[in-house]
């Protein structure tokens, strides 16, 4: 039995969402000897998963199949997802919803009892299970129970995590600072699995909580880990247009329909198919989301959106549902239009535009969640496996926490079993930790000083106007600049709070300085990939180039200056590259 002193564990998890507490239950399943430590920046149940709507896609019916299920996922990821990825993916993913159902998730029920599913945009199958439409929420709830009955998981909430403990080129642990004391101290860990969610939040308009600013994949990056297919942001096609509160696409899946000015289903213009009774599978609205997205923008090149305060929108209408259907399926949806827009739609058509929403790429890992430094483990919407290529369908990414969360678990439970001996250095690290932060942000920085809030909103504009929907050289090259000179600016910050309890500027500065390295590694990944694939549309080469591009793009940190980009082979198993069809 492995000796412990303060603060040291076996496994270290940063994050207490879908993927971090999946990770946790696994090292406590794989090896009850383990001492596992969960540190998170908000109570576990605060994590994003928590607002996930729509549902979990798994095959469950006898119509539907593993071979449909992967053939969906990469045709609608535009063949950039490694196949055999997807291939364990859909195998496993019917075992991990019906074992969140034994630990008591209370799934939808059909009439005759059995697990209900919907229509989910993509899919050409009925597969995406739900709890109403607060999926996430139950999903995350049940987990966090589960975790309470092993005693070897111990929770370190609020805690902000500010960097790797890397030495002899394995990674080591954690510096953490406790926000109620602003202590800085180091958690030392054999293993550590990064869960810590994607980073929306380099938008000015996301679907994304506050807390989505892509720390883990900051940290990672700065340790020499390449983030693989980065210029992949996913644009939800129906947000709220002021707040950017997402509608779920479970109000396509029931059938709701998205109209222009003229009250026109606009989509059947776009390739999507023709308007169709019911079921509708694959067409219309439950195309997949970047072609929605894309589709959108060009209504608005016709003139043919809505000018609204919050710029132009368009229509989602579910009033033909009527009034139990919206209340027994769609209730969170209600509830949102009536205390955010003050629209009931039961009688009133909601108005709705693209919103940034997810990011398929994130922490290079392999199948088993492992990445190119020792130790140091990935899963999550920080991770990139990659199941969802160039696009991710909906409902495929809680299954992917399960999924993928359950199999770094198991990876970093078997390393950390090893057991081999910490370094002394450790301690050393933190404290050139604490003075890093000191001297960075506490100190007076040149004569110039700069407002956290006047870079953020910069960067806001960079982001949304040089890598939108549709991009173009020019505006990529004008926003790379634009993040190195707001990078140097950020040497110049110094926060005015001194105070230790709760310090939300210092959170605040470190998380934009994450935020700002994640948004190089974006622009960088999409100025060279001089195609149009899935998500990332480029202007001037509208189309898909499996030539050249039928790989993932890794970019590594430079010292000065701009990622460097390599390129990764795509894993192809078995569905070579073809035509996405839509609408059959
Ligand atoms: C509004 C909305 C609805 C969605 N609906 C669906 C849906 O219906 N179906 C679907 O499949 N997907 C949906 N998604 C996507 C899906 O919910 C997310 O991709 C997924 O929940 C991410 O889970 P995660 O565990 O990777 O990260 P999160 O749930 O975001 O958790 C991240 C964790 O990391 C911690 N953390 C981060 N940085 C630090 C740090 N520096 N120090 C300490 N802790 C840190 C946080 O405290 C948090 O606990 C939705 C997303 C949104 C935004």
């Amino acid at each position: 039995m492995a000796r412990y002193g303060p603060n040291e564990h076996d496994v270290l998890i940063v994050g207490g969402g879908g993927a971090g507490l999946r990770a946790a239950i696994a090292v406590a399943e794989t090896n009850p000897e383990l001492s596992i430590a969960v540190v998170s920046k908000v109570y576990p149940m605060r994590s994003h998963t928590v607002s996930a709507e729509g549902g979990s896609a798994a095959v469950i019916k006898d119509n539907d199949s593993f071979d449909d299920h992967a053939y969906d996922t990469i045709s609608g990821g535009d063949w950039l997802c490694d196949q055999d990825a997807v291939e364990a993916f859909v195998k496993e993913a019917p075992k991990e919803l019906l074992q969140l159902e034994h630990w008591g998730c209370p799934w939808s029920r059909e009439e005759d009892g059995s697990i209900a599913v919907r229509s989910f945009g993509g899919m050409t199958n009925k597969r995406t299970w739900f709890a109403a439409d607060k999926t996430g929420f139950h999903l995350l709830h049940t987990m966090f129970q589960t975790t309470m009955k092993y005693d070897p998981i111990q929770r370190y909430d609020e805690y902000y995590v500010t960097r790797l403990l890397v030495d002899n080129g394995r990674c080591q642990g954690v510096v953490a600072i406790e926000l109620a004391t602003g202590k800085i101290e180091a958690i030392a860990a054999r293993s550590v699995i990064m869960c810590t969610g994607g980073c929306g939040r380099i938008f000015p308009f996301t679907t994304n909580g506050n807390i989505k600013t892509g720390d883990g994949m900051a940290f990672a990056y700065r340790e020499g880990v390449p983030l693989k297919d980065m210029e992949f942001v996913q644009y939800h096609p129906t947000g709220l247009p002021f707040t950017g509160i997402l509608i779920t696409e479970a109000a396509r899946a029931e059938g709701g329909h998205l109209l222009n000015k003229d009250g026109y289903r606009y989509l059947q213009d776009y390739d999507l198919g023709e308007p169709k009774p019911e079921p509708i599978h694959r067409s219309m609205e439950l195309g997949p989301r970047d072609r929605l997205s894309q589709a959108f923008e060009k209504e608005e090149e016709k003139g043919r959106t809505i000018e609204g305060p919050y710029g132009s929108y368009i229509h989602l209408d579910i009033q033909h549902l009527g009034e139990e259907i919206i209340d027994r399926k769609l209730p969170f949806v209600r509830e949102l239009c009536l205390k955010y827009e003050n629209i009931d739609p039961v009688k009133e058509m909601i108005p709705v535009r693209p919103v940034v929403h997810y990011m398929m790429g994130g922490i290079d890992t392999d199948i088993h969640g492992a990445t190119k430094l020792d130790g140091l483990y990935a899963a999550g919407e920080t991770a990139c496996v990659s199941i969802n290529g160039a696009n991710r369908l909906g409902s495929n990414s809680l299954t992917e926490l399960l999924v993928f969360g359950a199999r770094a678990g198991q990876a970093a439970a078997e390393f950390a079993s090893e057991q081999k001996p910490f370094s002394s250095a450790l301690e050393a690290l933190a404290t050139d930790e604490s003075r890093r932060i000191e001297k960075g942000f506490f100190s007076e920085n040149g004569s110039n000083p700069e407002s956290i809030a006047s870079i953020r909103q910069e960067m806001y504009q960079a982001m949304e106007k040089g890598v939108g929907i549709y991009r173009s050289e020019d505006s990529l090259e004008r926003s790379q600049e634009k993040i190195q000179e707001l990078q140097e600016r950020l040497m110049n910050v110094s926060i005015e709070d001194h105070s230790y309890t709760f310090n939300t500027e210092l959170v605040a500065a470190l998380e934009l300085s994450n935020m700002l390295d994640i948004s190089e590694a974006i622009i960088q990944s999409a100025l060279q990939r001089t195609e149009s694939r899935g998500s990332h549309q480029r202007v001037n080469y509208p189309d898909r180039d499996d030539e050249h591009f039928l790989a993932h793009s890794m970019a590594y940190k430079s010292e000065v200056g701009p990622p460097k980009i390599e390129y990764q082979p795509v894993t192809i198993t078995r569905w070579p590259p073809g035509e996405r069809v839509y609408g059959h």
